[in-house]
């Protein structure tokens, strides 16, 4: 039997059968992994504790014809906070949902991973909302499907004061161009310096960060709705935000 180990963060977790679990981990090694845990939802299996949502983790998998199975693993980090705040819970689903939805099985991401490890701690003490976002925007921008926040997607130039932002276009819209675009919403210069500021944002920076509320709902909506586009379905972590947080 071949095994091997990795270092993960455990990304999603689907119950199968009486006891088992589907795990969803995004490891530093080989990016995304679905294996199986077996009888992981037994109180005394020591992968009990383990195969929770948020967990940082090494694991030894053992590789299947078609689906690796958790052997052992140790928690590195537990992230407290997570499962006791609602609003953190929800928040750090998003992002977690989000980067699940759109990324691929074993395409290795090793900023993705980073930026999930980074997000954690920062999801467990600081306004989690603000930090799903940073996570979502920096996410965005290294998948293949970024946005163009400062140019316009059409002539190239630097969006200056209030604009457009298209969805199917892929990002800001000058003036002169609106006409141009079949698709676009409203673009403030505001919600422009939010994208930026988020994208610019780095993880080693603690001082306290302020967004202005307005334009962090704007934020959030826009991401949202651009994944939607993308997907072709809603994400359950935002029908949960809607219903329980607002
Ligand atoms: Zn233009």
């Amino acid at each position: 039997m071949e095994t091997f180990t990795v270092e993960a963060i455990v990304l999603k977790t689907d119950d199968f059968g009486d006891a088992n679990r589907v795990v969803t981990l995004f490891t530093k090694e080989f990016g995304k992994l679905e294996v199986n845990a077996y009888g992981c939802r037994r109180s005394r299996s020591p992968l009990s504790g383990v195969t929770q949502m948020f967990n940082h983790i090494s694991a030894e998998l053992s590789r299947g014809a078609q689906v690796d199975t958790l052997r052992e693993a140790d928690v590195l980090h537990f992230y407290d906070a997570l499962t006791k705040d609602l609003e953190r819970l929800a928040y750090a689903s998003l992002l977690f949902e989000i980067v699940n939805r759109m990324t691929l099985p074993r395409q290795v991401e090793p900023e993705t991973f980073d930026l999930l490890k980074k997000s954690l701690p920062a999801l467990s003490s600081r306004t989690p909302k603000i930090i799903a976002l940073i996570g979502a925007c920096q996410f965005l921008e290294t998948s293949g499907v970024q946005l163009n926040f400062s140019r316009c997607v059409h002539c190239g130039k630097e969006i200056v004061g209030d604009a457009a932002i298209s969805l199917i276009d892929g990002g800001a819209v000058c003036k002169k161009c609106v006409d141009f675009v079949t698709e676009c919403r409203p673009y403030s210069e505001g919600l422009r310096k939010t994208f930026e500021t988020m994208l610019g944002f780095d993880w080693r920076d603690d001082t306290k960060l302020f967004f202005n509320s307005k334009q962090l709902n704007a934020a959030e909506n826009f991401f949202v709705d651009y994944v939607h586009s993308i997907l072709g379905s809603g994400l359950k972590s935002v029908k949960f935000i809607r219903e329980f947080l607002l």
